[in-house]
């Protein structure tokens, strides 16, 4: 059985990542979404062990001494990070798992996983984020203000990602993060276990 493939989704708020990834995993059973860790206070709707795993900061930060993260950071105030455990079991069990994270968990990430895969998600233009981040109109400028700040914090990373993914029209972005997972299941060294009765004997043949 061939290691399951870890995927990296990063994107700056507005552009559309959650909605893609709960759309995705619906779209495509073969993926598990990894539960992070966070000391943010749950928002209405969200319960522990679903959305994230909630720990106060002493615990992250006994976490973090005991080596348990594969990746941890500092977002918008508050820390998030990837059990390491976690990742290698369902990677381990073939299963492809996403990880939802910021650009620093991402590069903490491909030091450890050299072979996973990092996905970027834009919006198709700062205007767009900025109609989008205003939402309902109920904010304070300054707060939008703020958000578009971190927003282009986030995307001056896009360059150290494998893929870009443009949020412009929904289907179709999804159908390019869907149109990813398939490409690297098709590569050599994912299918190999899997076709080894077909390939093995080739590979035995001299040529
Ligand atoms: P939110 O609090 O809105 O769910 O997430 C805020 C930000 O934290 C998002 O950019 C999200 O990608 C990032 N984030 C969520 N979980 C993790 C994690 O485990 N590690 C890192 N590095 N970032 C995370």
């Amino acid at each position: 059985m061939a290691r399951g493939i870890l995927f990296i989704l990063s994107a700056p708020s507005g552009a559309g990542k959650t909605s893609l990834v709960k759309a995705l995993l619906e779209r495509d059973p073969a993926l598990t979404l990894s539960v992070s860790c966070t000391t943010r206070a749950a928002r209405p709707g969200e319960s522990d062990g679903v959305h994230y795993h909630f720990l106060d900061r002493e615990r992250f930060r006994s976490e973090i001494a005991a080596g348990v993260f594969l990746e941890h950071a500092e977002v918008f105030g508050n820390l998030y990070g990837t059990r390491e455990p976690d990742v290698r079991d369902c990677l381990e069990c073939g299963q492809d798992l996403v990880l939802e994270i910021d650009w620093q968990g991402a590069r903490q990430v491909r030091q450890r996983f050299e072979d996973a895969v990092s996905v970027f998600v834009l919006p198709p233009s700062v205007e767009e984020l900025e109609r989008r981040l205003r939402g309902r109109g109920t904010d304070a400028d300054e707060v939008i203000a703020r958000r578009m700040q971190q927003a282009h914090d986030e995307m001056l990373h896009y360059a150290e990602y494998d893929y870009l993914v443009v949020n412009d029209r929904f289907e179709t972005a999804l159908d390019a993060l869907a149109a990813i997972a398939t490409a690297e299941r098709l590569r050599l060294g994912q299918q190999r276990p899997r076709l080894a009765p077909l390939l093995d004997p080739l590979d035995r043949r001299p040529n």
